[in-house]
């Protein structure tokens, strides 16, 4: 059985000027289980867009990386596309205290970008899938605010893709009243896989899988067989197939 991909990243940044890759892209029409394809800047959201298949789905976001003091127009034009392509999740958004996207942690900027996505996403009732990295308190602090303020609506859906929160911090946000019950949390490969302390905390029914590799990238089925299959012991490719299927109904507007 196909298990869907939660979390694919936009290839655009690095195949863009490629024309090869383009159309090896608009040839693919088998993504298996089914896929979240996210963006990281607005360089990709146009890309994002050009990609149809009934498999896919798709998100556009500012993700911490490319965070700058010049988000007013990015968010203006974030908010507009949102309006305008009712199709459209948020993502992928977040905190990053890591190495060199310290400064913008540090200064408050990321946490800034972060809230106004948030508040995009609950404002257009869209869900949204969001990267954590040593920022666990402050994600939590945010989510924890959203939470309070009955002013605020909540996404439709939440996903902390490739988790890796305590299980203190996991077992805190599933106790929200209002996030707790939309919140799922991602497992791939590359990050958390074999880190069983993470995994056990995790509702079987909110799990995903995911890749946390680019579109095109050739390893991308491989890493989602493997996560599978590390995982087969807790959770069957059934049980993820339909964890999937209740997040992006979560997620879409219509259904
Ligand atoms: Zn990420």
């Amino acid at each position: 059985m196909d298990v869907p991909d939660a979390h694919v990243v936009s290839d655009s940044t690095v195949d863009k000027d490629d024309d090869t890759r383009d159309k090896e892209t608009s040839k693919e029409t088998d993504y298996g289980g089914g896929l979240l394809v996210v963006s990281t800047n607005p360089n990709d959201w146009t890309r994002v867009l050009t990609l149809h298949h009934p498999s896919l789905a798709k998100a556009i976001g500012i993700h911490p990386w490319f965070v700058t003091s010049d988000h007013a127009k990015d968010l203006e034009a974030m908010a507009e596309l949102l309006r305008d392509f009712t199709e459209l999740r948020v993502g992928e958004i977040g905190l990053d205290k890591s190495g060199r996207h310290k400064a913008t942690y540090s200064s408050g900027l990321q946490t800034i970008v972060f809230e106004r996505q948030l508040a995009l996403a609950g404002e257009h009732q869209r869900s949204v899938s969001i990267h954590c990295v040593q920022s666990h308190g402050r994600l939590l602090d945010v989510l924890r605010e959203l939470d309070r303020d009955l002013s605020r609506p909540v996404p439709r859906g939440v996903y902390l893709h490739s988790w890796s929160g305590s299980p203190d911090v996991t077992r805190d946000i599933l106790r929200l009243k209002r996030v707790g019950p939309v919140i799922f949390f991602g497992v791939s490969l590359k990050i958390n896989a074999s880190r069983r302390e993470i995994i056990e905390a995790i509702p079987l029914d909110r799990l995903l899988v995911e890749s946390d590799l680019q579109l095109n990238d050739p390893d991308r089925l491989r890493a989602m067989a493997e996560v599978v299959k590390l995982l087969v012991t807790i959770i069957s490719p059934h049980e993820l197939v339909m964890n999937f299927e209740r997040f992006l109904n979560l997620m879409s507007k219509s259904s």
